[in-house]
């Protein structure tokens, strides 16, 4: 290509989305595979949710609002903050973006737990900034270390709790003590996409990571536990500050129409969620029970997916569970070409992975 790229665009290492149940099924010629690789709601999405977007379809040839104002109000109130509080995206993913757009400059240093979800460090790359990546210590989040990382060029701290691909969950005592640690300069990420899966309730009200006197950004999602993944939406907790900040480079109608009504009403469906999270509770446990039979050891996990050792290469066992039709995550990519990544799905699903995982070992 004749037209120049610039070094730190290619430098960003290509998103790996999980494999398409349409990919499988084309390259492979099979029917009726299951995914597991995406960490989708295996509910699928809300019924309320459903209901209302067929009722909005007739209002389709309008813009969105822009603020989505509804939507905004609804989630402030929910959560005991000011709507100025609440920034929405497509998906949370374009919050990451639209921080990164607005208050990273070249050679700025970006800190981000390793491994971590792949967008963290695309986005700070897209802004020239220096991915700054901290490994994890026994598969958790080092804040001591990352703590110790904290420089003068820090801009950016990226967490995520519970973290994908482990399901760790930083304890809510040690992630205040480590944000009350950060200069006042530093705005802190806290992606939090798989809060709602948390056990503890208490643990999850972000009102305390807001409190104090520092920029704390906490991401949220209606992608996993409301299962509108494929309508992109998501949003950010902040200091109205920030917000005012982001609006600025935000794109005016970044949350489609569709999407904006959608997130209404699963946020009121109150039963959904209810039932999604004893869906994945009891999920977590069949697999782990499943996976500790089949003398495999996975990690404590607090999200909807569990990640798991093999006695060697994992590659083998992932193309022998695609042949089986079932996709779960290789976490490679992630530096761990030992283990593999499984959603939570449906009772059924979950029986299936297990019965395929115990074929592919030869069990
Ligand atoms: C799934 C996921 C998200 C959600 O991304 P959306 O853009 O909201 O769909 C964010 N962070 C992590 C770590 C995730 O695994």
């Amino acid at each position: 290509m004749a037209v120049a790229v610039p070094p730190h665009i290619l430098a960003i290492p290509p998103y790996v989305p999980g494999k398409p149940i349409e990919e499988l099924e084309r390259e492979r010629g099979i029917t009726g595979s299951i995914k597991l690789a995406s960490n989708e709601n295996p509910l699928g999405p809300s019924p309320r949710a459903i209901a209302a977007l067929a009722a909005a379809l007739g209002t389709l040839h309008r813009y969105p609002d822009s603020t989505g104002y509804r939507l905004t109000r609804k989630i402030a109130r929910r959560l005991g903050l000011a709507p100025e509080q609440v920034v929405l995206g497509n998906g949370s993913d374009e919050i990451l973006a639209l921080l990164a757009r607005a208050f990273l400059q070249p050679g700025d240093e970006v800190l981000l737990p390793e491994p971590a979800f792949a967008m963290y460090e695309i986005e700070a790359r897209a802004s020239g900034a220096v991915p700054v990546p901290v490994p994890l210590h026994d598969f958790r989040t080092d804040l001591e270390a990352m703590a110790g990382r904290v420089g003068a060029r820090t801009r950016i701290v990226f967490l995520n709790s519970p973290h994908n691909p482990t399901g760790h969950r930083i304890p809510r005592e040690a992630l205040l003590r480590f944000l009350a640690r950060l200069p006042a300069e530093v705005i802190a990420v806290v992606d939090e996409a798989y809060v709602e899966f948390v056990r503890e309730p208490a643990d999850t009200d972000p009102r305390p990571l807001l409190a104090g006197p520092r920029p704390v950004v906490v991401l949220r999602t209606f992608s996993k536990a409301y299962g509108l993944a494929g309508l992109r939406v998501g949003y950010g907790l902040m200091p109205a500050g920030i917000a005012a900040v982001l609006h600025r480079v935000r794109p005016p109608f970044n949350v489609n129409r569709a999407a904006q009504v959608a997130a209404e009403a699963a946020l009121d469906d109150e039963a959904f969620l209810a039932e999604s999270r004893r869906v994945v509770h009891e999920g977590i446990d069949f697999l782990r029970a499943g996976l500790a039979r089949l003398g495999l050891f996975c990690l404590p996990s607090e999200a909807n997916f569990l990640m798991f050792a093999l006695p060697g290469e994992a590659r083998p066992v992932y193309e022998g569970l695609l042949a089986r039709g079932v996709i779960v995550r290789p976490l490679a990519s992630y530096g761990y070409p030992r283990h593999l990544r499984v959603s939570v799905g449906r009772p059924e699903e979950n029986r299936r992975f297990l019965d395929a995982l115990r074929a592919v070992l030869g069990r």
